[in-house]
């Protein structure tokens, strides 16, 4: 085993699906595992639920092609589309469903000389101003595709919510109603709803939903946590310690000095930092697990060790494992004490640290 290492609890994942289940009873599941399924391993996360769901969407080609090279049969929805005639062609090649979001790329399917024929999903932009057509574009749009002979009819219709983690936000209400009433007539499935969707925005739920961090056990909402919406933490980090030793009062840990012992402390360095992905800006005495009891961090982190005050645990010895997060300690804990979200702990955990399954 290395000295830092992931892992990834299966039952979990089974776990916080069924949840989804729970609260999108009559919908069509689309997981939604792009960057690498959010840290936890593509392939190991698709092969897990691939009986469960009823289609996967990354946010890129390549991602799809993995996927589909590793034998996953179902949909695979690539969110960003494709971008010209090339790409289109990978598309057709390894039946991947392609999200539409501008003119250009209704252009490019027109043009193409591909006898094949790919499943689409028309983006609407209904306020997050990132991907998708809006107002009289998204008609025309619609138009063209159903005309479309490379086109498998209907298309799909979908949006994204801009503010869906703020539960008392009322864009997320005017979006959804832009969408319906933009769609009323229009024949094809809807999907509007991410994990936040899922779980705060219940008029958001059409034919297809679309979780992504809730599938990992982390709550989307930054005053909740996974607990309140029963799901279980995926990932767990660890490391171990691997040296301890007293400073005395007045003097300085690690770069920049920026923590001052105050009175003689047992200090422990342990094997993780932000060459693993654990957060350079995490804030001081953020939490870590030794012996399931809490210590403080102290002093920067640094590239591949931290340092942690070990007063409260004089049988603390080097080889003792050591938890980052995971259940006990949650990841959403530490994203705020790094005032980022979990979202970028998971995705960020990086090459050298060993993924292995529980
Ligand atoms: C990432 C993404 C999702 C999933 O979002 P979560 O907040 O992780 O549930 C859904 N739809 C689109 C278009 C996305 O890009």
């Amino acid at each position: 085993m290395r000295a830092a290492y992931a892992e990834i609890d299966l039952n979990a994942l089974h776990h916080n699906l069924m949840r989804v289940r729970n609260y999108a009873p009559s919908a069509k599941v689309m997981a939604v595992i792009k960057a690498n399924a959010y840290g936890h391993g593509l392939v190991r996360v698709s092969e897990a639920i691939k009986h469960k769901v009823d289609a996967l969407a990354v946010a890129r080609v390549d991602e799809g092609i993995r996927l589909r090279e590793s034998g996953f049969q179902k949909p695979i929805t690539i969110l960003e589309g494709f971008v010209d005639e090339d790409d289109l062609d990978r598309f057709y090649q390894y039946q991947l469903d392609s999200v539409v979001h501008s003119l250009a790329q209704v252009d490019i399917m027109e043009n193409s000389k591909n006898r094949k024929v790919l499943s689409i999903w028309l983006k609407m932009d209904t306020g997050m101003n990132r991907l998708g057509l809006k107002g009289n574009d998204f008609f025309l749009a619609w138009e063209r595709l159903k005309r479309c002979k490379h086109v498998q009819q209907p298309p799909g219709l979908m949006t994204h919510l801009a503010n869906s983690d703020d539960i008392n936000d009322d864009k997320t209400p005017g979006q959804i109603k832009i969408f319906r009433t933009a769609t009323h007539d229009m024949d094809g499935p809807c999907s509007i709803a991410n994990s936040a969707a899922i779980l705060a925005w219940e008029n958001a739920q059409a034919e297809w939903v679309r979780p992504g961090i809730m599938l990992f056990g982390c709550s989307p909402f930054s005053g909740k946590r996974a607990n309140d919406f029963d799901l279980k933490p995926v990932m767990s980090l660890h490391s171990h310690l691997i040296s301890i030793k007293t400073v005395q009062a007045g003097e300085t840990v690690g770069y920049g000095g920026t923590w001052i012992c105050q009175s003689e402390t047992r200090l422990g360095v342990v094997a993780i930092g932000y060459g693993d992905g654990y957060p350079r800006h995490v804030r001081h005495a953020t939490p870590v697990l030794i012996n399931g009891e809490r210590v403080p961090l102290v002093g920067r982190v640094s590239m591949d060790m931290i340092t942690v005050d070990l007063t409260s645990q004089p049988a603390a010895k080097p080889g003792d494992p050591v938890t980052l997060w995971g259940p006990g300690l949650a990841v959403e804990e530490i994203a705020a004490a790094a005032d980022t979200i979990p979202y970028t702990l998971l995705c960020g955990i990086t090459q050298r640290v060993q993924v292995v399954e529980r």
